[in-house]
């Protein structure tokens, strides 16, 4: 078991749908709690993942990437989601002006985007997905980096198979 859970994980999602079935998926692996890390260049699909977990958390509104505001909110009624996208952060200290540690906590679920931006004060990812183009879809390769990470990672596989 250890051995299977140290593995990366894969899934080809093949399209826009596809990307946003497999953030359904990551809700419930994670049970709507903990920190994930999106990781992959421009226009890989990281907003589109993250849509598909709010959306599957029961969100009916626009998802935009909050570029600017560097987080959006989603208070929904298995926790509060919080969606970052760092891109446009210049100093990793800012988030301390924001009041990073509030975010992070046992009843809310955090997805950043572009996480190495704020290196040294986000706190560890459970769990990091990475996005890469592969044929005209996207794979997605995640790592489990803490022990709820390994839950997670472990509750993904088995979802996915029972597809
Ligand atoms: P990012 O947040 O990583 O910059 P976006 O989520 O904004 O990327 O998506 C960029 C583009 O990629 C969008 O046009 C989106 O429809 C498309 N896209 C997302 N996931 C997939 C996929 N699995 N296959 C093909 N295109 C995708
Ligand atoms: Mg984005």
């Amino acid at each position: 078991m250890q051995q299977l859970t140290k593995m990366q994980q894969r899934y080809f999602a093949k399209d826009e749908a596809a990307m946003e079935y497999f953030g359904a998926q990551l809700l419930l692996a994670m049970q709507h709690q903990g920190v994930v890390y999106l990781a992959g260049d421009l226009g890989m699909g990281k907003t589109t993942l993250s849509r598909g977990v709010i959306r599957a958390a029961g969100h009916q509104g626009n998802v935009k990437s909050p570029t600017y505001t560097l987080v959006e909110p989603y208070e929904q009624e298995g926790g509060t989601i919080y969606h970052f996208d760092l891109y446009r952060l210049m100093d990793p200290e800012e988030l301390e002006y924001m009041g990073i540690r509030d975010y992070f906590s046992d009843t809310s679920l955090c997805l950043v985007e572009w996480p190495d931006k704020g290196e040294g004060l986000l706190p560890e990812a459970d769990l990091l997905v990475t996005l890469e183009v592969q044929a005209q879809g996207r794979v997605i390769i995640w790592e489990a980096h803490t022990q709820k990470g390994r839950v997670a990672a472990d509750n993904l596989n088995k979802q996915l198979l029972l597809q």
